[in-house]
């Protein structure tokens, strides 16, 4: 609740944590307490100019933003070779800028979130640390912040995941970590968060859960979004001061749809700006082989609020397929279902086909290699790109490095390592 004019995209949500029809707390009544006390102090928090001035020194000296606001001049001139002219002959093709999160410590936007949710713990007095973790990504993020403040972290893991990522496993554990597989389930994700809930709730006095997305029962998916508009805050100030406007389009990749509302939100109010959130289409939206929880999915509740949800006739909970592991979350913060319904942001979705692409386009045009989940964002901008005029502005997260993915491309292309 940073903004409360009224009409305000940005003035959601409300004191019951509902973003229109959605979000929300639907928990156990052992949980409701825990929920309250961490609203509380961060109504507390958000009110203590101490608080935000640790939070943004750490942002500078710890994770090294500011990022960079970079033209991408190579990757536009490509893009304009293909571009088809317009009505009246004129070329087409729009500047393609990107916000450099993918320079951050630990390769990606998810420790703007840790960061600020080990203060909270901090201030709540709170000695162990536990989180979810899909790919790895956040668990490894969530490992860097308990190694920096010194507290004791435990990651749930789905087993199935703890498998296919051993590297990330590995980096957890030098981290000083412990990563508990989760067996019951499908051993993903999903089931990783319902483990994580659980021993928030038997282990309350000393515990504090920090959530890995804009997603679980509010107030989480209000203050990972604020926590991470650190990105939308510098961009918005870094165009005006390249270029002296805004851009006319923002694009980010969606899994839980935390690093896409770090870029909209400080946006939301500025009617001339157009947003895109790109889905993961895996295989296809036809088929269940996709992470597209707006466009392919249907609202209910999971992990404490209600959203859209990847789901079968029965309501029972499908997993997702992304060539990205850090796409195919079967849910979506629920913020974003309501400003799709709203109509501010748009939503597509863009196939593993089209992401390997994008990736090795920006590889080439750039030199640079972006993660897998960004790869969405940027096949979006592509298409994207080539219909605008060429004074047009596309803003796109660059949201994770690519290093942790090349195993998974050198497969995907066949190549033998
Ligand atoms: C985890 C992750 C995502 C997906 O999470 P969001 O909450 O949707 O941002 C996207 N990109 C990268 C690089 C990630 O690590």
């Amino acid at each position: 609740m940073t903004d409360q004019t009224p009409n305000s995209y940005r003035n959601q949500p409300d004191e019951r944590g509902h973003f229109g029809q959605f979000g929300g707390r639907y928990v156990a009544e052992t949980l409701m307490p825990l929920v309250l006390d961490l609203e509380r102090e961060y109504r507390a928090a958000q009110a203590d100019p101490e608080f935000q001035a640790e939070f943004d020194d750490l942002l500078e000296h710890y994770v090294g933003r500011p990022s960079p606001l970079y033209y991408a001049e190579r990757l536009t001139e490509e893009l304009r070779k293909s571009a088809p002219d317009g009505p009246n002959g004129e070329k087409r093709g729009a500047q393609v800028w990107f916000k450099r999160d993918e320079l951050n410590h630990t390769g990606a936007h998810k420790i703007n979130n840790c960061i600020g949710q080990i203060l909270l713990a901090r201030r709540m007095g709170k000695t162990r640390i536990i989180a979810e973790t899909g790919a790895g990504q956040h668990g490894v993020a969530t490992a860097t912040v308990c190694a920096r403040f010194g507290l004791p972290c435990t990651v749930y893991m789905g087993a199935t995941d703890v498998e296919r990522q051993q590297p990330n496993v590995f980096r957890m554990k030098l981290l000083g970590a412990e990563v508990i597989p989760v067996t019951s389930g499908r051993a993903t994700l999903k089931d990783a968060m319902n483990e994580g809930l659980r021993d928030w709730v038997a282990n309350v006095h000393d515990t504090f859960y920090i959530i890995g997305t804009a997603a679980g029962p509010h107030p989480y998916p209000e203050l990972v979004r604020d926590f991470q508009s650190v990105i939308g805050k510098e961009a918005r100030v870094q165009m005006q001061d390249r270029i002296g406007r805004l851009p006319d389009l923002l694009v980010a990749a969606i899994g839980g749809g935390s690093n896409a509302l770090g870029l909209f939100h400080p946006f939301l109010d500025d009617a001339d700006v157009k947003m895109l959130g790109v889905e993961a289409a895996g295989r296809g939206l036809d088929g269940n082989e996709h992470a597209a929880s707006l466009l392919g999915g249907a609202p209910g509740v999971l992990h404490g609020n209600k959203t859209y949800l990847l789901q079968d006739e029965d309501g029972q909970i499908t997993e997702g397929h992304s060539i990205s592991a850090g796409l195919d979350y079967p849910g979506i913060g629920p913020e974003h279902s309501w400003l799709k319904e709203s109509g501010r942001v748009e939503y597509t979705a863009i196939t593993d086909k089209q992401a390997l692409d994008a990736f090795q386009l920006l590889c080439r045009t750039e030199g640079i290699i972006p993660a897998l989940e960004p790869s969405h964002a940027i096949a979006a901008v592509a298409e994207r790109a080539r219909e605008m005029p060429c004074d047009a502005i596309i803003l796109a997260n660059l949201c994770g490095r690519g290093d942790k993915d090349i195993f998974t491309v050198a497969d995907a292309l066949g190549v033998e390592m």
